[in-house]
């Protein structure tokens, strides 16, 4: 049998930032007591209205902007109609032919990877299974949600995962979505099917439902290809099914099959009127567009980053524009301050969604980094003021000169310790001038000693090298 290739789709259901539910005027706070939340729309009493939320709207079309989609100026609601606890209306109310985003594309490393549409959506209740019992959270139900589909164009696991990433980065630049895997903010479902390497066409795809990690997604379908690969390898066929992955086999295992598959009698919602966006409105929204995380990305490679300085600082945007502002604040080079906050400072940023709690503000950071730039501190005293700034709250300046941390700069000064030094070790200073100049670093380290460390280390090794200069 010829060497066979995955073909990967996935559909990311991400909730978007509103303060309110998409169709009526209930918050969408996460970890409210259970129903709580609520009201007559939202819990799909017989005849109550929904009334579209123009902030929803609005996040909505800016996602779409940042991937490149082609915006629908008379977008629609449709019904989706299944029966289940957690639907009180007995439909969700979704988008089929006229979605509010159509096509698109998303970068991830070298490849394009298209979309197929974003379209809005409301998101169903919460039922929790407790013994025998089935309760329903309905504080979920309503919540804005956008679906993005991508096309089936991602050929292995570890793709799917950095699409995943990136996505979730874009959306989150742009304040569109928080980013919360644990809470559900952000959910993936993952459609995967294996053909002959060459083939134009596709294998039957299986449908894996709500990983909730990208470390799960990648896994499940490692999973799913080697489960596919028995199956087409013994000479059988793939069944079109949805499974779910199981943490603890490591496996993806049958949910329900193609048999159930739901006729979702998918119609116009006649309670909704079509979204009417105009060129000017579309316009604004694509101008506040603020910079893309693929565009920082490169501007700071420009600037000197490596690509896994640029990664890790570009994985929250908080942290993102953390380094921009101390860069823009001080004089020292963006690398040399890239390294600085990743050894020093991100151990210290704790985030919580788009939040972030920052342990010093930039021009705080900036002015620390500016003494350390200009030889007034060294390395070690930089580590350690930074660590008093964040436990005392005070500016760079002050702590330094409250510890006496200033670098000893007067050449008199440092000279008369290098002198002090090389005649307390004359044995070492005939070594030295036999050839082992690798002495220096000894008689460094003496004055360096000496001065308690005060001492600017560069300016020692200059002039002790002088010193030592044959006569
Ligand atoms: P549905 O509405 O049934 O979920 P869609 O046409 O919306 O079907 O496709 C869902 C996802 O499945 C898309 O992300 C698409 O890229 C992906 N997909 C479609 N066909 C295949 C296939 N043969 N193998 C893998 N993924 C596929
Ligand atoms: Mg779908
Ligand atoms: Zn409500």
């Amino acid at each position: 049998m010829s060497a066979l290739e995955p073909v990967i789709g996935l559909e990311v259901h991400a909730q978007l930032a509103t303060r309110t539910k998409l169709f009526c005027g209930c918050e969408t706070r996460y970890g409210a007591p259970p129903n709580t939340q609520v009201c007559p729309i939202c819990l799909g009493y017989p005849g109550a209205l929904p009334v579209p939320n123009e902030q929803a709207i609005e996040l909505a079309v800016r996602a779409g902007l940042a991937l490149g989609c082609t915006i629908g100026r008379a977008s629609r609601f449709d019904r989706k109609s299944y029966f289940y606890p957690d639907l009180p209306k007995g439909y969700q109310i979704s988008q089929l032919d006229l979605p509010i985003n159509e096509g698109g594309e998303l970068r991830v490393g070298e490849r394009v990877i298209g979309l197929e549409r974003a379209h809005l959506e409301e998101d169903a209740a919460k039922s929790q299974h407790v013994g025998s019992q089935t309760r329903v959270d309905f504080n979920r139900g309503g919540v804005p949600l956008l679906e993005i589909v991508s096309k089936p164009e991602l050929r292995s696991p570890a793709e799917a995962e950095a699409y995943l990433r990136e996505l979730r980065l874009v959306l989150m630049t742009i304040g569109v979505n928080d980013g919360n895997l644990e809470e559900g903010s952000f959910r993936c479902d993952a459609n995967i099917s294996l053909r002959p390497v060459g083939s134009e066409t596709f294998g039957t795809r299986v449908e894996i439902k709500n990983v909730n990690s990208f470390r799960f997604v990648r896994l499940a379908l490692e999973a799913e290809i080697a489960r596919q690969k028995v199956v087409l390898g013994s000479g059988g066929t793939v069944e079109r099914e949805t499974r779910s992955w199981d943490e603890s086999s490591q496996k993806t295992v049958a949910m329900r099959g193609k048999e159930a598959a739901a006729d979702y009698r998918y119609f116009p919602d006649p309670d909704l009127p079509a979204i009417a966006l105009t060129d000017a409105q579309v316009e604004a929204w694509r101008d506040a567009m603020p910079e893309l995380p693929a565009a920082r990305h490169r501007r700071w490679l420009d600037a000197g980053l490596t690509d896994y300085d640029a990664g890790v600082l570009g994985q929250h945007p908080a942290t993102a524009a953390y380094f921009d502002a101390v860069c823009a604040a001080s004089a020292m080079s963006a690398k040399k301050v890239a390294n600085f906050i990743q050894s020093e400072v991100l151990g210290h940023i704790a985030t919580d969604g788009l939040d972030a709690t920052l342990p010093v503000p930039a021009d705080a950071l900036a002015e620390l980094l500016d003494l350390l730039d200009a030889d007034t501190i060294h390395g070690q005293a930089a580590k350690k003021v930074f660590g008093l700034m964040v436990e005392e709250g005070l500016g760079a300046k002050a702590l330094v000169q409250r510890e006496g941390l200033a670098q000893e700069t007067d050449e008199g000064a440092i000279e008369a310790s290098v002198r002090a030094v090389l005649e307390a070790h004359p044995d070492q200073v005939a070594q030295y001038r036999e050839g082992k100049t690798k002495m220096i670093g000894f008689f460094v380290g003496q004055v360096m000693k000496a001065s308690k460390g005060k001492a600017n280390p560069k300016a020692v090794k200059a002039i002790a090298e002088r010193l030592l200069e044959p006569n």
